[in-house]
């Protein structure tokens, strides 16, 4: 009999979960360890943030999914893994012991590395449903007071798409509103160039991109740091193709969403042979951790760097191959 925990209950723990109790012996023991008793669907939330969804649409109670398989589920936080004593601490102190561990807690989202930024300074978030409950607030009053909008990709930001869609998203709702006029947009990204996405293109996304963005009349600066985020002011020096500072750019906006760099969750931040030094677990193409062979992770969570083929079913998303660098330049990702 085996105990195989997974910590995480999001896109890549749930599909996890279920799969993992219809491969495994009748008994074995399956158990998610979730800091939510919810299911959050996360490419959701642009929608919450500008009120075409409510959170309630886009999420759902998991114990009754989990239970009608037979899983298990503790709803609370894992405060730390002991990989060397194959335990999981929770929050209330209490010990999970396992025999096979899934890590699949997604990010931490580093909004500390930029001061003003993020749901506690002054731009909004969609990465989780809360933030987007939040922005819906600010999107509300905005919408009674247009003005300017600032949006985009921070630099170590390794996930780009959702900024493009957000400000799509916003640009039809204010079109809708019969408001377009009066909001000057700008998007601000570290790519090196629209449609980067943090993977050097795809297809002709370059060309796709930017032209969707001249037609919404979306402005545009790449190869940008954002250095500091003040009430209805954003700091931003343009670099140069050879990542020199080349332009200051001090942004007004009343609304701004900026999407943050990822790095790895507390619970597993700095356990040696675990995880890289941003905290992504290093994995191997088996998605299995080289030092602890017990260990695997799925999702953003995962740094597949130490595979044979780094680029062979690794996340696009995992703030390390595809990570823009400090300095404002994109990382070429072929
Ligand atoms: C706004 C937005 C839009 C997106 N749109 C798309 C899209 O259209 N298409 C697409 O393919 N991808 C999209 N993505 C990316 C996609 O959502 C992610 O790739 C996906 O959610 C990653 O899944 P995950 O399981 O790794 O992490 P998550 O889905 O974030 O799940 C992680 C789970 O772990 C839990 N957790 C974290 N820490 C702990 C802990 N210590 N203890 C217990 N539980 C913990 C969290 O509460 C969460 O429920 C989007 C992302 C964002 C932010």
């Amino acid at each position: 009999m085996a105990h195989i925990v997974i910590i995480g209950a999001g896109i890549g723990g749930m599909p996890m979960a279920f799969e993992m109790k219809e491969l495994a012996r009748s008994e074995d023991r399956v158990t998610v360890i979730s800091e939510s008793s919810k299911f959050h669907f996360v490419p959701s939330n642009p929608w919450v943030a500008v009120d075409w969804r409510k959170r309630k649409d886009i999420e759902m109670e998991i114990e009754p999914t989990l239970k009608r398989k037979g899983i298990a589920l503790i709803a609370q936080s894992a405060q730390r893994v002991h990989p060397e004593r194959n335990q999981v601490e929770l929050l209330d102190g209490t010990v999970v012991d396992y025999d096979y561990l899934v890590i699949a807690t997604g990010p931490k989202l580093a909004f500390d590395e930029i001061p003003g930024m993020g749901p506690d300074g002054y731009s909004q978030s969609i990465c989780h449903v809360s933030h987007a409950e939040k922005a819906k607030l600010n999107w509300d009053r905005f919408t009674d007071d247009p003005g300017p909008i600032v949006v985009g990709a921070v630099q170590g930001a390794s996930c780009f798409g959702p900024a493009y869609e957000y400000a799509m998203i916003m640009d039809t709702d204010l079109r809708r509103r019969k408001i377009r006029d009066k909001v000057p947009m700008t998007y601000v990204t570290s790519e090196p160039y629209i449609g980067h996405l943090g993977l050097g293109g795809v297809g002709d996304s370059k060309g796709l991109l930017e032209s969707a963005m001249r037609d919404r009349h979306i402005k545009w600066i790449c190869n940008a740091k954002t250095t500091k985020i003040e009430d209805g002011q954003m700091f931003v020096t343009e670099h140069d193709d050879n990542g020199q500072p080349k332009k200051e750019h001090v942004l007004p906006f009343k609304h701004s969403m900026m999407l943050p760099a990822f790095k790895g969750v507390d619970a597993v931040f700095g356990i040696e042979g675990l995880t890289n030094p941003r905290g992504f677990i290093t994995i191997d193409d088996h998605q299995r951790n080289p030092k602890f062979t017990n260990i695997f992770s799925v999702g953003v969570c995962g740094d597949p760097a130490c595979g044979s083929d780094p680029h062979s079913g690794g996340d696009a998303q995992n703030g390390f191959h595809d990570r823009v660098d400090g300095h404002g330049h994109g990382a070429q990702h072929s």
